[in-house]
């Protein structure tokens, strides 16, 4: 009987899915796609198959929602020899924004977990119903299958209460179960133990600051292995400077915006989640293209990028001071995985903390994780290419009874 090493990983948002196949044998990837735009005439699938050589294919045309989407998902599969219904798919392991603090392990879904999860929409109003519907559609394909559920929120319900608790009106707080969740967390595991391997060393041995700068955008402090304090909060505004989000800012602009400017709560919501960050700032949020205005002499968008910097740098000192010791800095995801200048500026002038980085090793471009700080330096600065796929894949598999490569309970 054939053993089933194969994990279909899926990320549902509201209007697309995102999905890879993995085989948990050698961590390989056997295809990976998109489909986008669901509920319009214009949806788009796009399907790359990682194996065996063949193209990319993509098919343009309206798919109704997200039980034809995963049709398709499952129809361009089958294409390939991977069809969900073979002996060899082991579990699908789906990723779930908010698990609240009932969800600190990844966990294998039945219908009082659905319930759980449904619960929970009201911290959660853009995302978990979402994920919601991909776990429904999934679960009618294959009832018969493992589904197991990998939260955003689950690796950082180790915080102690000192970092996870506003200082607000308890009662208040509690009744409406407003403290601080954290996100991107399978990424913030995710690094940190990657980078405990790049320093030759066990997770529980080291001390790391984690910096997920993407669109989204967040800083966690790693204690031997465990989240000690993260930069967002009951949702992912709280923190740093992002794409399009403020991150933190004085509660009070949103009172004076609502009795000064006349804005409602939702239009304050669009402000702060989708007009601000660097977008707000200078226009663009592409790192990319502010590199490109700064070299061209644009001031607006070299002020963007101080303000993004010195608010990264504002929370490499905090987590620094949370850990008292800290054996590794880490960089990760789109703009801290490509972006050189941010990561120079951002450890630029913190040589007293023994953090440096070498201008030769920074600009080296390579999906590798790898260090960039000097020899002498006592804290490394590392590059680590975050894989949120593989760890979701991971997680769900070493659930479902199988041995990892990656040494998921490590
Ligand atoms: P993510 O959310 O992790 O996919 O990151 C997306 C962001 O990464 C984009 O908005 C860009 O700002 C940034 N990014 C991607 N590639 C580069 C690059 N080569 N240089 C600078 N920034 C980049």
């Amino acid at each position: 009987m054939t053993t089933p090493t194969r994990v279909l990983v899926l990320n549902s948002g509201s209007s697309s899915v995102k999905y890879q196949l993995l085989d948990m044998r050698d961590d390989s990837r056997l295809a990976q796609g998109l489909v986008e735009r669901i509920g319009e005439e214009t949806s788009r699938l796009v399907h790359t198959p990682l194996q065996g050589g063949g193209a990319k294919r993509e098919k343009n045309g309206p798919i109704a929602d997200h039980a034809a989407a995963l049709k398709s998902v499952a129809e361009e599969l089958a294409a390939d020899g991977l069809g969900l219904d073979s002996p060899e798919l082991a579990a699908i392991g789906h990723r779930v924004v908010h698990g609240g603090l009932r969800f600190t392990e990844p966990t294998v879904i039945d219908d009082e977990v659905l319930a759980e999860i449904e619960r929970l929409v009201p911290v959660a109003p853009l995302h978990n119903p979402a994920n919601l519907t991909g776990i429904r559609t999934a679960m009618a394909l294959r009832p018969d299958l493992p589904q197991v559920a990998v939260f955003d929120t689950a690796f950082h319900t180790t915080m102690p209460e000192s970092a996870a608790r506003y200082a607000i009106d308890v009662e208040t707080a509690d009744a409406y179960r407003i403290r601080r969740y954290g996100f991107h967390g399978t990424s913030h595991a995710y690094v940190s133990r990657e980078t405990a391997k790049l320093l030759g060393k066990e997770p529980a041995e080291v001390n790391v600051i984690v910096l997920h700068l993407g669109n989204g955008a967040s800083a966690s402090a790693v204690r031997g292995g465990r989240c000690v304090d993260t930069s967002m909060g009951l949702t992912p505004l709280e923190g740093l400077v992002m794409g399009t989000r403020s991150g933190d800012i004085d509660p009070a602009v949103t009172f004076h915006l609502k009795r000064v400017a006349g804005m409602s709560a939702d239009d304050i919501d669009v402000l702060l989640n989708k007009k601000s960050g660097l977008v707000g700032l200078c226009g663009d949020n592409d790192m990319r293209e502010i590199r490109r205005r700064i070299d061209e002499g644009d001031e607006r968008a070299a002020l963007a990028f101080e303000i993004y910097v010195h608010r990264l740098k504002k929370y490499i000192g905090a987590y620094y001071a949370v850990l008292g010791r800290v054996d590794a800095v880490a960089f990760t995801a789109g703009v801290g995985e490509n972006a050189a200048p941010v990561r120079e500026a951002a450890i630029a002038g913190l040589e007293e903390l023994g953090l440096a980085v070498d201008a030769e090793l920074n600009s080296v471009r390579t999906d590798e994780a790898r260090l960039i700080s000097p020899d002498y330096a006592r804290v490394a600065v590392a590059v680590v290419p975050t894989d949120e796929e593989l760890e979701i894949a991971r997680q769900t598999f070493a659930l479902v009874g199988g041995e990892t490569l990656g040494g998921v309970n490590a």
